[in-house]
């Protein structure tokens, strides 16, 4: 949805990342709060002081924001879920953990910081407003802005929908009287596809009634969720069928080699033309020195590929991304697909034992799939 994250700052080593949304929803919020909202609340101000107030109260709240999204991530870690990164966006912010919680207390403790974290600010910044009191009417409305959107924002959280923290702290509880983190994520998934129908159906109504705005925003919200929802329960499906797989079990171990002073032209002609390799090790004496690739090779003008030897443009072993033998076959297919790679070589105590290609990682996913037992026969997206 509208282009990509940018990178803003790296606290505690987890990278912060804004979406465009939410700069749009920071100006508009801006221009909402000293155009309209604390004109409104607190008469008799200049107009400069009103943006002042209202851009200072914008980007607290982006502070508290973040911070509900640390709390998340200092739960996480503290567990040893890595955390790398968070990312803000239209309704909030996401933490993204590398990998699912492992159990359902882990994922409840998880889930609930967030929300739990956006009450102690509202109950922090209410009181503190309180206790301001009349001596300094600006502060005094920034924090009670805080507490109002922050008690908010908690509640906001807990509605049972994914990617909300209400549709994990949903998940935690099915898993814990399900037992399975299977059933338990359709469960909420389901529930969240449906709440956010309702809220759709329910926009529809309102708009319908003449309150088009809060119609439309209803509606967007239940497409949001819904979406998210069916992208949940999809990601976890690729999850439970590569369980139980690791690298070791995707690798191809008869990856051919060449020498690193091979022509180009050799390369193309015998193994990637002749016999259909994407990807070839070039190693010496049995040490791989690197990967020469057909992109490598494309690199290379046609003309001098009988006088270029394979050293000459290979990937040199130090660029290259490998895994371990141990790696868990789903990290195995989130690297390849977040850095966009063809093929991974795969590491045994630093020898090299294996290769995977994008082309075979496929191939295994959809043959683990069409064998997957448990997997939901309607396919009606
Ligand atoms: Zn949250």
């Amino acid at each position: 949805m509208f282009g990509r994250s940018f990178p803003i700052a790296r606290i505690a080593g987890v990278l912060v990342e804004v979406h465009p949304s939410w700069l749009l929803i920071l100006a508009f919020l801006s221009w909402s709060l000293s155009d309209q909202v604390f004109p409104e609340t607190n008469e008799g101000w200049s107009t400069a002081t009103y943006w002042v107030v209202g851009t200072s109260a914008a980007v607290l709240l982006f502070v508290t924001v973040l911070v509900h999204e640390f709390a998340h991530a200092a739960v996480a870690i503290r567990r040893g879920l890595p955390v790398p990164k968070i990312t803000l966006f239209i309704f909030g912010g996401v933490s993204h953990m590398s990998r699912q919680p492992r159990s359902a207390g882990e994922e409840f403790a998880i889930a609930a910081a967030g929300p739990a974290t956006s009450f102690v600010i509202a109950a922090v910044t209410g009181l503190a407003g309180l206790a301001v009191g009349g001596s300094n009417e600006q502060a005094e409305a920034i924090l009670y802005y805080l507490a109002g959107v922050n008690a908010v924002l908690g509640v906001f959280n807990l509605l049972p929908g994914f990617p909300l923290d209400g549709g994990r702290v949903l998940r935690s509880i099915a898993w814990r009287s399900t037992g399975s983190f299977r059933r338990a994520t359709r469960i909420a998934a389901s529930v969240g596809e449906l709440f956010g129908y309702t809220l759709m159906g329910g926009g529809f109504l309102l708009a319908l009634g003449g309150f088009v705005v809060q119609g439309l925003w209803f509606l967007f919200i239940g497409w949001f969720l819904t979406g998210a929802a069916r992208g949940e329960s999809q990601g976890m499906q690729l999850e439970s069928i590569l369980a139980g797989l690791f690298a070791r079990d995707l690798m191809d171990e008869t990856f051919p080699s060449v020498t690193p002073g091979l022509p180009v032209q050799a390369v193309v002609d015998d193994y990637m033309v002749g016999e259909g390799h994407r990807a070839l090790m070039v190693a010496n004496d049995g040490a791989v020195v690197g990967i020469l690739s057909v992109n490598d090779v494309r690199r290379v003008p046609r003309a001098e590929w009988p006088n270029t030897p394979a050293q000459r443009v290979m990937t040199p072993r130090e660029r290259i991304v490998s895994v371990d033998a141990a790696t868990p076959a789903f990290d195995v297919l989130m690297l390849v697909s977040q850095k966009g790679l063809n093929q991974v070589p795969v590491l045994e105590e630093g020898r090299m034992v294996g290769l995977i290609t994008r082309r075979h990682l496929l191939d295994r996913i959809q043959l683990a799939e069409s064998l997957a037992p448990d997997v939901p026969t309607d396919t009606n997206e």
